[in-house]
């Protein structure tokens, strides 16, 4: 399938999203203005059926004409065809350039654009953007997996839509909607379908970013906000089954402190993370592991993931109190661990209690359940099972795993099949 279809690279803001009317398709590509950039769609496609009834559809008008708003067509561009270059045996976790990205934009105060699929690429931000000079930004993460049967499957996006209301609210900045977070995120993985790895070979990794990108000189909130979801394939994070990774307790950095943001995911909670887990990895730690800034007693998360300890039957995590992020994984683990007759108890956990542990794991989109093999804490080391992967990870791995790819029924209702 070869249709050459016209772009621009422009970053001007257009008001037009996408349009209705199929019959204008040839008509647009063959316009050296372009009122809508998605006019390169197939008229039938899966794609434009689904963004036509699922997306809020700007009007549209005064095609071909030459208005200030119309978008210049400077640079040809054809639609991609069905596979991918991709050796889907040895993809890791790198980013890989996908083929269109959704930005949405919104002024303080106001409600975002209906948003629209833009060609992969750079954005043009101006140096005084306020995530540029005070950090002014949120990320979520999740992944659309492709099943057997040949659906695509979500794991959730509605609960990372309503973190990241939450976070928004915490950054003082405006979020879009939960609607137009999952319906923008189903766009933007349909508009990359090839780039879903087949069942059993990864996923797609999903980025959606809501970041200050206004002007703004003195410390205030920005005046203007872009809503943006890149794609990219990435391998399972296990590939030959789970290894379990060694994590150190950091005693002096932390990553959160009551009050502060440890319980959004904004961006800044990341780069000062960098330090203690780079000092870890140089002595060959697998990550870092922290413990809250007032006791230096009780157990927070590791870098980018949360923690569980096991004893007996007994499954503990440290509760949410605003400096640990809440995790999706964390929150389906413990349902799931619930559902097999585990007691799982959200409270305070110790250093002790850790150390003392039959078996750590810990979870994030990335890589579901993680087995821990040791703790070290002030120079000493603690192991868990004896080499082998620890029976209560492993099976919540895979039961989680399997609802996630769609090998098993989904009785919690969980998973948002896009076709
Ligand atoms: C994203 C994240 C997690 C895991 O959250 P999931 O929703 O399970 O991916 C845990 N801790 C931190 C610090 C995170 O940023």
């Amino acid at each position: 399938m070869e249709t050459s279809a016209v772009f621009s690279n422009a970053a001007t803001t257009i008001g037009g999203g996408f349009h209705r009317d199929t019959t204008n398709v040839g008509l647009l590509s063959r316009s050296p203005y372009l009122k809508t950039r998605f006019s390169f769609l197939p008229p039938n496609s899966k794609l434009q059926n689904h963004l036509r009834f699922n997306l809020p559809i700007a009007n549209t008008t005064n095609y071909g004409t030459n208005n200030a708003q119309a978008v210049r067509v400077d640079s040809p561009l054809s639609v991609p065809s069905d596979t991918v270059d991709i050796d889907w045996d040895t993809i890791g976790f790198g980013l890989v350039n996908t083929d269109y990205m959704y930005t949405s934009k919104c002024a303080l105060g106001g409600s975002f654009s209906k948003g629209e699929l833009v060609p992969f690429g750079n954005i043009e931000i101006n140096p005084s953007a306020g995530v540029l000079n005070y950090g002014q930004g949120l990320f979520e993460g999740l992944k659309a997996y492709r099943t057997e049967d040949g659906n695509i499957l979500l794991f959730r996006p509605e609960e990372n839509a309503t973190r990241m209301t939450m976070g928004a609210e915490r950054m003082c900045m405006p979020a879009p909607s939960i609607d137009q977070f999952v319906q923008a995120v189903k766009a933007t993985v349909l508009a990359n379908e090839r780039w879903i790895p087949p069942p059993g070979k990864g996923s797609l990794y999903i980025r959606p970013l809501l970041i200050g990108s206004g002007s703004v000189l003195g410390l205030a909130p920005a005046p203007e906000y872009t809503f943006l979801i890149y794609v990219s394939p990435v391998g399972n994070y296990f590939k030959e089954g789970l290894s379990p990774i060694n994590l150190i307790i950091e005693t002096e950095m932390h990553r959160a402190t009551p009050g502060g943001t440890g319980g959004v995911k904004t961006i800044g909670n990341y780069a000062a993370v960098l330090k203690a887990q780079g000092a870890a990895k140089a002595r060959g730690y697998s990550d870092v592991l922290y413990l809250d800034s007032v006791h230096k007693n009780y157990l927070e998360e590791v870098s980018s993931c949360n923690i569980f300890v096991v004893k007996g039957n007994t499954i503990s995590t440290p509760d949410i109190k605003g400096t640990i992020l809440p995790g999706i994984t964390r929150k389906s683990i413990i349902d799931v661990a619930r559902d097999q007759g585990f007691q799982v108890e959200e409270r305070a956990v110790t250093v002790d209690e850790l150390l003392d542990a039959d078996e750590v794991f810990c979870t994030g989109t990335a890589v579901v359940v993680s087995p821990v093999g040791s703790i070290t804490y002030l120079g000493k080391r603690v192991t868990y099972g004896s080499d082998g992967v620890g029976l209560v990870s492993q099976k919540l791995y895979s039961t989680l795993t399997s609802l996630q790819m769609g090998l098993t029924d989904d009785k919690m209702g969980w998973t948002v099949k896009l076709k």
